[in-house]
């Protein structure tokens, strides 16, 4: 991931609209992740797997030539908004951590359904003030991590949105090198690795943010595409108002994730879509020089 170009935001929103399917093959990766480096044709192996992954990495798999891989232009980790594919496929991410509804965990995990989470300390903790949308919560706090280690065991992959919330780009380096690295430590202890990805709070960012987030080992920050509202509701960023292919979408742990969550995933595959393994297309962005 190291080699990945610093893209901002339209840049890389841009990237979905500009780039053609081009030449290297999947899965040339450098993303480490469980659930993603195993066999590329999971039907086919016999391989004992985690229990997560008894039918194979959740999620579809980038094909051979389908990414374009994107330059390395420097040491800081990219910054990535959609997955540069003309292929219908979208990706899931949840930030925070607030609700903890049971219903959601065996829904990703009987549906086999690919998650990226962005674990907030204090949400998960349930340190603070919940976020208020989406109403008052049954599940608030009501697993703490150990939600997020069951989340984990159905596949989904844990990563950094730091320890507090804060807007980064009011931070000197140091406070956001300490936001970024104890929230990957806190992580590391309590879900049993390091995360890889970060997610800055309002996706605000700047270049300390960049370089600590770099220096707390992480390969690629991850903006978004689109929000999706309570009700399964997808607010988009773009004026047709459409799914793109490579679309990014942001979810929260909201109280009705589970009911909204079946809407949304229902009314993506209805358009045509498919639900991708976001780790597997990052590392097929990947460029080795
Ligand atoms: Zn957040």
């Amino acid at each position: 991931m190291r080699a990945l170009k610093i893209m901002s935001r339209p840049a890389a929103v841009a990237c979905v609209l500009a780039l053609v399917a081009a030449c290297t093959p999947a899965g040339t990766a450098s993303v480490r992740r469980p659930g993603t480096t195993a066999s590329p044709s999971p039907s086919t192996s016999t391989s004992v797997r985690p229990k997560a992954t008894r039918h194979g990495p959740p999620g579809e798999q980038p094909r051979r030539g389908e990414v374009r891989p994107v330059e390395r232009t420097g040491d800081l980790p990219p910054v990535i908004s959609s997955i540069p594919t003309r292929r219908k496929v979208v990706f899931l991410t949840i930030d925070d951590g607030w609700e903890q509804d049971p219903g959601f965990v065996r829904q990703v995990r009987d549906r086999h359904i690919p998650i990226t989470a962005f674990a907030m300390r204090d949400a998960v903790e349930a340190k603070g003030t919940p976020d208020p949308a989406g109403g008052p919560g049954k599940y608030v706090g009501a697993g703490k991590w150990g939600y997020f280690r069951q989340l984990r065991n159905a596949g989904v992959a844990i990563e950094n949105h730091t320890l507090t919330h804060p807007n980064l780009r009011l931070l000197s380096q140091d406070a956001q090198r300490r936001e970024i690295c104890d929230s990957s430590q806190v992580i590391r202890k309590q879900v049993g690795a390091r995360p890889t990805l970060f997610r800055p709070p309002f996706g605000n960012y700047d270049t300390s943010t960049l370089r600590a987030a770099k220096s707390c080992g992480i390969d690629a920050v991850l903006l978004w595409t689109a929000t999706v509202q309570p009700g399964g509701k997808i607010a988009y960023q773009v004026p047709d108002k459409r799914l793109r292919p490579g679309d990014i979408l942001l979810l929260h742990f909201r109280p009705n994730l589970a009911r909204d969550f079946r809407i949304l995933v229902d009314k993506i595959r209805r358009r045509g879509y498919e639900l991708g393994n976001l780790q597997a297309y990052l590392a097929a962005m990947t460029v080795d020089r």
